[in-house]
């Protein structure tokens, strides 16, 4: 089983912020969409809190292409980056499909798109169940997607999501259980 810590609860209104979380799974250290935070200590503190350092990153998995979900990517010196449709590593851009990706025995990734052409949900077995670190919710509760380039599409993703997930950590908010 995974391990799944939220390191930083996301928010929006006033100012944004992004739900930072951390993945171990064997040799997979990920961070998912270090993206905007009141500090870099909000997310570099918990991480050592956690006994974590930057260093021992291996991945870094991002929701989509938002800066709010991006910005802070260039902390982890070492890792390699997942989106939508390829893997970046130093000067190495290596183009794949994330659908059904694998990165580890309990993480793997699915194209969700809807909110951009570009989102993924990163799926992590835990002993609680099954985690999805998605932005096709906001927050808990969250309705319409104002912003979504293609709401239909996105309401067919959370339909696919909600079949396969029993916990959601969403894009700007605590995780919460499904249902
Ligand atoms: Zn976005
Ligand atoms: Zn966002």
């Amino acid at each position: 089983m995974a391990r799944l810590d939220v390191l930083f609860d996301g928010y929006g209104g006033n100012g944004v912020a992004s739900t930072v979380s951390l993945i171990r799974d064997g040799d997979l250290v990920a961070v998912v969409d270090p993206g905007m935070v009141p500090s870099r200590a909000s997310i570099l503190d918990p991480m050592a809190a956690h006994g974590v350092s930057v260093e021992e990153v291996t991945d870094v998995i991002i929701s989509h292409h938002h800066p709010d979900h991006t910005i802070n990517i260039a902390l982890f010196p070492e890792v390699r980056i997942h989106d939508h449709w390829a893997i970046y590593h130093h000067d190495q851009w290596t183009p794949r499909a994330a659908e059904g990706v694998e990165l580890s025995q309990g993480v793997r990734l699915l194209e969700t798109p809807g909110h951009t052409p570009q989102d993924i949900t990163t799926l992590v077995d835990t002993d609680d169940g099954v985690a999805a670190l998605t932005h096709l919710w906001v927050f808990e509760g969250a309705g319409e997607d104002r912003l979504a380039t293609d709401p239909d599409l996105l309401e067919e993703h959370r339909a696919r999501v909600l079949e396969l997930a029993t916990i959601i950590v969403p894009g700007h908010g605590p995780l919460y259980p499904v249902g």
